[in-house]
């Protein structure tokens, strides 16, 4: 399988290349694609459990992409009932754990497009339509947005819903799990016995270099999609790598515990990672794009300050006037960034249509005459 991979930053072309030397892709699902045909119910197996009908159930549609990370469509035939609510359990703490991004990216789930809520303050994210504005975000900012009118910097501080890093972890291994074809699986079985469908080997594995998970932020959106890619030569990378785009977050992380791979475990071996890229094909940026290595072992939930920032020219601030949502009309007060109730992100070619707005009909079209 070959894949048309554009790096962002073209000098690191050479360490595209020593991952390309390593691994090749074997499979590539998206959100946008259908799955095709499922298996009648009496002919499935679970390929976590093992288990057939009718001592497994399979009524749930089991995602192979997180619902939560915008799928409606791609769904399996081979999950039964019980590991789909286990996996589901990691999913929702995958979820708390992309948080307000989710939002911001619009990825839209089953349940339309994401809200969010921060933990324990004011702070709510949803996509909506506003003074005819179509799907924009609005960011209720309660009183924690702070404004540098010097500077042009805007701090927006909240909390980040709680998750358990290794929850995340498998939800997202849960993927390439998906993708996997059954002779390579079964490398995977105790590990999917162990530690995907349970709990109890997941302290033991806290500050395991295997959970180390990169993430780095994209200049360009994606719609969700996942490709696992398989080792082509021996070396000291884990047997296979997968990577998931959704929004504008790329995250990379090796398959667990792969039978071959645990007896070579050691200080040299880990992940080998792709510097962040795109597959539309041209090459419109040429920038640095950082990428966060983080380490997704934990077992504890935790509880992080999270945030928003971003800078709007200070000139431009200067220049800001009130107007009344209503009518559109000027209002004779000074613009005060402390009473600022909410942001909305919008697309630039949309314009605002006030509701009352002078000169207009009752139907909101305009009045020409
Ligand atoms: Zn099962």
């Amino acid at each position: 399988m070959q894949v048309a991979y554009t790096l962002y930053d073209s000098k690191l072309n050479g360490e595209a290349d020593i991952f390309f030397d390593h691994y090749s892709p074997v499979k590539i699902i998206s959100s946008v694609v259908d799955g095709g045909e499922l298996r009648p119910v009496e002919e499935r197996v679970c390929r976590f459990c093992g288990k057939r009908t009718p001592a497994a159930t399979f009524k749930n549609e089991a995602h192979i992409i997180p619902h939560q990370l915008g799928n409606e469509s791609l769904v399996s035939d081979f999950e039964c009932d019980s590991c789909n609510k286990i996996f589901g359990k990691y999913e929702a703490q995958l979820a708390n754990f992309l948080g307000i991004n989710r939002t911001l990216n619009k990825v839209k789930g089953k349940k339309g497009y994401p809200t969010f809520d921060a933990p324990g303050n004011e702070v709510k994210a949803s996509v909506k339509d506003i003074l005819g504005l179509e799907d924009v975000v609005e960011i209720e900012v309660g009183k924690n947005l702070s404004v540098n009118m010097e500077t042009g910097e805007h701090k927006l501080s909240f909390r980040q819903p709680g998750y358990r890093p290794i929850s995340v972890f498998k939800a997202l291994a849960h993927i390439g799990f998906c993708m996997m074809n059954n002779d390579d699986l079964l490398g995977y079985r105790r590990c999917i016995e162990e530690l995907m469908l349970s709990h109890k080997k997941d302290v033991k594995c806290v500050g395991h270099p295997i959970f180390n998970v990169a993430f780095a932020a994209l200049p360009r959106k994606h719609d969700t999609f996942a490709i696992l890619y398989r080792r082509i030569q021996p070396g000291l990378f884990p047997l296979h790598a997968l990577h998931v785009f959704t929004g504008d977050t790329m995250i990379q992380l090796a398959m667990p515990f792969q039978k071959n791979d645990t007896e070579n475990y050691s200080s040299e071996f880990g992940a080998l990672y792709l510097p962040p890229g795109h597959f539309d094909g041209d090459h419109a940026e040429d920038v640095n794009i950082p990428w966060r290595v983080r380490d997704m072992s934990g077992a504890d939930t935790m509880q992080e300050a999270s945030g928003l920032g971003f800078t709007i020219n200070p000139e431009r601030l200067k220049n800001l006037v009130v107007i009344d949502p209503a009518t559109g009309e000027l209002k004779d007060i000074p613009f005060d960034p402390t009473q600022i109730a909410k942001i909305v992100i919008s697309k630039e070619d949309q314009r605002i249509n006030y509701p009352n707005e002078p000169g207009k009909t009752e139907d909101g079209a305009e009045d020409v005459s």
